[in-house]
């Protein structure tokens, strides 16, 4: 049997410290971790469970990279976001037990058309295609879970053309990487490869062409985006 055609490869990641590349396998999210941003967007965060939402693995765009500004909206949001990379198997895992499925962690950029989003939460429709596009999963280089150490009150930044915008601890999370490891694995049997953006906070806004992203969090790798003239 001979293939109709050659896909892309799959996009991977580089790991501080090692010459070994990260293949990404999928692309889990969590929408309203962070109270202060729920409250920017309207709506009060649900304790009830964390709420997950997936991009393709073709969204991926490493950090650094000048993107066109995204086709099909007018008003595309970034989102700083700390990344959960996932280097075991777990299936309906205790959170006692969700942190040996954690290989490292790594700075992201959940790129969002919010025009699209608010229109699909208005009609009851899917968020894909306000959250699942090219280029709207920025990634940096994923530093190993031991390297970084606990995850605690690491300040999480980003700045728009040098001024800042979003400010704020990892301690703010409402759902810890355990906890949401653990409510995802009720979903879906997790594996090495996967990915997991564990929501941002305050401060999101429009970016436009010509607009210079940079993003810091405590301990990792920092993350940049430029974005270009639409296509
Ligand atoms: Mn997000």
């Amino acid at each position: 049997m001979s293939l109709l055609f050659e896909l892309p490869d799959r996009p991977t990641l580089p790991v501080t410290g090692s010459s070994d590349r990260f293949p990404v396998h999928r692309i889990f999210c969590v929408g309203q971790n962070y109270e202060a941003h729920s409250r920017e967007m309207g709506v009060t965060t649900d304790r009830n469970a964390p709420i997950f939402f997936a991009k393709t693995p073709s969204a991926v765009c490493p950090s650094g990279e000048t993107i066109p500004y995204p086709p099909g909206t007018e008003n595309c949001h970034y989102e700083m976001e700390f990344v959960v990379a996932i280097g075991g198997h777990g299936f309906r895992v205790a959170p006692g037990d969700a942190q040996g499925m954690v290989l490292g962690y790594a700075c992201g950029l959940d790129m969002t058309r919010r025009d699209l989003q608010h229109a699909a939460k208005d009609k009851g429709r899917p968020w894909d295609t306000a959250k699942d596009f090219e280029n709207a999963a920025v990634l940096a280089a994923i530093t190993p879970a031991d390297t970084f150490g606990a995850v605690a009150n690491q300040r999480i930044a980003l700045s728009q053309n040098d001024e800042p915008r979003q400010d704020a601890r990892l301690s703010e999370m409402v759902w810890s990487v355990p906890e949401l490891l653990a409510s995802l694995s009720t979903l879906y049997h997790l594996q090495p490869g996967d990915l997991l953006f564990t929501g941002t906070p305050a401060g999101v806004g429009p970016v436009a062409p010509g607009d210079h992203i940079t993003g810091t969090i405590d301990g990792l790798e920092p993350i940049s985006l430029q974005i270009g003239d639409a296509e």
